[in-house]
């Protein structure tokens, strides 16, 4: 980077990378390509753009790719994307800055701007097929493109340049980088001049944006808990911070208390920053050490594990990216009795032997979530009751990413990894799983009230049935 690039001087030159050689060029406006980051406030990458077009005294443009179609994305999915989207388009419109929205492949509606756009400025995207749209937009390019991190507190690459095996080798290393990375000051957009017009869908009716989509329309949308959107992701920080917080250290392994943040949504299409999250937790006063700490621990060391684990393992959504220990004992097991084997439709449909399971499947089946203890365990059934464990790892993805309003994230392929022992380590042997670590029924009626919690599941459903 060289001066007159420099950014804001409130984002971290750590955070800002040239994607490409090409010097600003003559151009209307500095076109910001919205992806990764949906949000207009403590959007470092949509700062960096208004600080780039008060330099070159040119006003900023918005433009959001729409995708008819996303691999294993459900209409779920998509309307919670297109309700923080449209909360966006209207943050935007009241500071003068215009929101275009198309549908198409980022490659050609980005590309079509870019022939007026003086530099283009992307967020940073952490699975490999996101980042490909990237690198073939800085190639296509006329321009210069300049890629801003946006989603992560540490950036990956300050914080390590390896493939980490687990936490405990990532955590001194994010430790170290944290204190600089925590200081983000609140970033609200500004424009600089006079935009051009530019059409676009409107994102007024959300409905006919939907009847566009051609994804599967079974998971559909949730309205129970989970409104997309910056105002929904600032009322579940607000609440938590109000009433979970304290205690989360030892409550958060409650189903039944639901003492958790309930912001993986929101983080997932980027409609709240994780540095802002972990500069209020911060900041907020009387937090007990221990319950700040384990907070951190998990929207920062795992978080940032899983981010580490998409970017650098090429088989990164695939049983391969499993180590080759947990890989081998697996194996090893292949052929032991299994006393219950479900397919993907018994499995889905909620209907095994264990109340436990079915409750946890059909909380995500009804509101897009699932509290985090009982994914564990419901991923440890399925490798259980699978006939092997790559079809178990098949299938677990599978669910996880049709019916998780946060699936389809960095966290959803470490997470589902770890089931099968990535970022772990070996524990006693034992029948199917050998020495991947194990989890049974015992062990949750042992840590928790899960006779309370099926019983909420239950309400649940039965609110579900009458209201349908
Ligand atoms: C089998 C399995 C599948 C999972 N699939 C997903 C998924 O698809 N998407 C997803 O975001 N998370 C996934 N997780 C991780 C975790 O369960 C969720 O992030 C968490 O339950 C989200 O709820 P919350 O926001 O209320 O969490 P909180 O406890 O409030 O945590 C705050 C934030 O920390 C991060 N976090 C918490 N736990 C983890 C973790 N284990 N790994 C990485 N980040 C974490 C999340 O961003 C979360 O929003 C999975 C875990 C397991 C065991």
């Amino acid at each position: 980077m060289n001066g007159s690039d420099s950014p804001e001087p409130f984002i971290h030159p750590d955070r800002v990378r040239r994607l490409n050689d090409r010097p600003w060029q003559p151009g209307r406006y500095v076109l910001y390509w919205m992806q990764q980051a949906q949000r207009a406030h403590d959007n470092p990458a949509l700062s960096f753009a208004c600080g780039q077009g008060r330099r070159l005294g040119l006003p900023v443009v918005v433009v959001f790719a729409l995708l008819r179609r996303y691999p294993e994305a459900t209409l779920r999915h998509f309307r919670f994307m297109l309700e923080g989207l449209a909360e966006t388009a209207q943050t935007l419109s009241t500071v003068g800055i215009p929101f275009v929205v198309r549908w198409g492949e980022p490659q050609a509606v980005v590309q079509d701007l870019a022939s007026d756009a003086a530099g283009i400025v992307c967020d940073r995207a952490y699975l490999p097929p996101l980042a490909a749209w990237r690198t073939a937009l800085a190639e296509s390019a006329p321009c210069a493109v300049w890629q801003v991190e946006t989603e992560l507190v540490v950036p990956a690459d300050v914080a390590s340049a390896r493939l980490e095996v687990a936490a405990r080798t990532l955590r001194p290393r994010l430790l170290r980088h944290l204190p600089e990375h925590l200081e983000a000051a609140a970033q609200a957009p500004v424009q600089s001049g006079e935009p051009p017009a530019l059409a676009g869908e409107s994102l007024a009716d959300l409905d006919g944006l939907c009847r566009g989509i051609d994804a599967d329309r079974t998971p559909g949308p949730v309205t129970r808990f989970l409104a997309g959107g910056r105002a929904g992701a600032e009322r579940a920080l607000a609440r938590f911070m109000g009433t979970a917080l304290d205690g989360y250290a030892a409550r958060r392994r409650h189903p039944e208390a639901a003492a958790v943040s309930h912001l993986s949504p929101y983080l997932q299409y980027g409609q709240i920053s994780a540095q802002r999250i972990a500069a209020m937790i911060t900041a907020r006063p009387g937090t007990a050490d221990a319950d700040r700490d384990a907070f951190l621990d998990e929207l920062i060391v795992r978080r940032e594990l899983a981010h580490n684990f998409t970017l650098r393992h090429p088989a990164w959504d695939r049983h391969e990216g499993v180590p080759a220990w947990a890989r081998e004992t697996l194996a090893r097991h292949a052929a032991d009795p299994r006393p219950h084997v479900y397919g993907l439709a018994q499995l889905e449909a909620a209907a095994t032997h264990d109340a436990y399971w079915n409750a946890a499947m059909t909380e995500a089946r009804l509101t897009g979530y699932m509290h985090n203890h009982l994914r564990m365990y419901w991923g440890k059934k399925i490798l259980e009751w699978s006939p092997d464990a790559e079809t178990a790892h098949a299938h677990c993805l599978a669910l996880n990413n049709r019916y998780f309003l946060d699936g389809l994230s960095p966290n959803s392929y470490a997470n589902v990894g770890w089931i099968f022992g990535l970022h772990d380590r070996p524990w006693p042997e034992r029948p199917v799983f050998g020495t991947v670590r194990y989890m049974n029924a015992a062990g949750l009626e042992r840590k928790c009230d899960i006779g309370a919690y099926v019983a909420g599941v239950g309400r649940l459903a039965a609110d579900d049935m009458k209201a349908s």
